[in-house]
């Protein structure tokens, strides 16, 4: 689960790193009136589940408050890597010396949470990441110790030479890492650290990702979720007993079990093609799940195929038969459809979809290349 920066903002504050105490609004006018109370300049910021931001054009500055008004006109209703603007953040404006970064994330390779801090921070840290790695600094921490006081230090002059100044940034480090070690995040992020033209230094952008293993942990943080649509879909696919995770491609899958709905993705993938999802319908098909789960792939205005792989085991194939023939009838789409049937129960199976008029197949990998080729042809009209 991602925050958005003004969440995110709001949590260092508790833990004592500065940031500016901005105002979320959701209209021009609320940025205008938080504009006159603030007091300009302000910067506005679009709160969105992703980073680039300033790029995208979602960051402006605003010198006074109907200026406010029109640069939040502007980058309402933007999208941002995929994600509609809905709110944004009216900060006080800071002048700006130099612009730093400071992470937190977890080196899976290494076990092990690690901080990363550079003196080249501001909106191309991916690209001073791909071209000029050294100079970025790394910091193991160990969970159990903590991040300690000496290694903060070190980080910190590496950063900056001057003393009261790699003071205060060793103190925001120890102050991210108690946050970040509580919450349970996965990733704790500044960047950029600015330091001001007044010498102090400051969190100018926070992004927190929060690790969804451990919400259960976090009651309190759960209640700070917003949603994205393909959250929403998720969440309602979950409620309904299908466990479902929307993906690009253009062939909907309907799967039962795990291993088989990743097996499915795979073979996709192999073969040239692109998945739109991951579903599995799990054991039981009953027809409410079955019709459920044919609700979510017709929804998805990517898929241009559906591909049913069904291997009964438990599951018995004339079950999962039934519960398709009263999907069907109840929802209809042009979206040409791919059944492969195997396992427990299949002549059973395949003879009641094919009174249906559909054709099942036995065999997956014929059963992938169709629906591959099905959905190149309708793509090609
Ligand atoms: P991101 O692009 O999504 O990471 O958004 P950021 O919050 O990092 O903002 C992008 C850039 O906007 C920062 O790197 C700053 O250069 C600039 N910026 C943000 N707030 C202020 C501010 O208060 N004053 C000035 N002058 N620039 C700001
Ligand atoms: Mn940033």
């Amino acid at each position: 689960m991602k925050l958005e920066e003004f969440q995110a903002k709001r949590l260092f504050r508790d833990y004592g790193i500065p940031a500016p105490d901005g105002v979320m609004v959701t209209t021009a006018e609320e940025a205008r009136s938080a504009a006159e109370k603030i007091g300009c300049p302000v910067v506005i910021k679009a709160q969105v589940q992703a980073g680039g931001r300033g790029k995208a054009g979602g960051v402006r500055l605003a010198g006074t408050p109907p200026e406010a008004y029109m640069a939040s006109e502007s980058i309402l209703g933007m999208d941002i890597k995929g994600f509609k603007v809905e709110r944004l953040l009216v900060d006080p404006a800071v002048s700006i010396s130099a612009e730093y970064y400071v992470g937190i994330t977890i080196d899976r390779r290494k076990k092990q949470p690690v901080m990363m801090v550079s003196a080249s921070g501001g909106m191309d840290i991916e690209k001073v990441a791909a071209e000029t790695p050294e100079l970025i600094f790394f910091q193991e921490i160990n969970p159990e110790r903590g991040l300690r006081s000496f290694e903060s230090k070190q980080l910190a002059f590496k950063l900056f030479p001057d003393k009261k100044k790699a003071m205060a940034a060793a103190s925001i480090m120890e102050k991210l890492w108690k946050c970040f070690h509580d919450i349970d995040a996965s990733l704790a992020e500044i960047n950029p650290l600015a330091e001001l033209k007044d010498g102090s230094i400051i969190a100018l952008d926070a992004k927190i990702v929060l690790d969804d293993n451990a919400m259960f942990k976090h009651p309190v943080m759960e209640e700070l979720r917003l949603p994205t649509p393909s959250e929403i879909k998720e969440l309602d696919a979950k409620n309904h007993g299908l466990s479902y995770v929307q993906l690009e491609g253009e062939i909907g899958c309907m799967v039962n079990g795990a291993g088989l709905a990743m097996a499915t993705m795979d073979i996709i993938k192999h073969l040239g093609g692109t998945p739109a999802n991951f579903l599995d319908i799990g054991g039981s098909s009953s027809p409410e799940k079955v019709i459920h789960a044919m609700e979510l792939l017709v929804s998805d205005c990517n898929v241009k195929t559906i591909f049913i792989n069904v291997f009964g085991g438990i599951t018995r194939c004339d079950d999962v038969a039934n519960g398709l023939v009263a999907a069907l009838s109840e929802i209809k789409t042009d979206l040409p459809l791919v059944v492969r049937l195997t396992g427990t129960n299949e002549e059973e199976g395949i003879k009641i979809l094919s009174d249906f008029g559909i054709t099942a197949m036995k065999d997956m990998t014929k059963g992938a290349r169709e629906a591959i080729r099905l959905a190149k042809e309708g793509g090609g009209s």
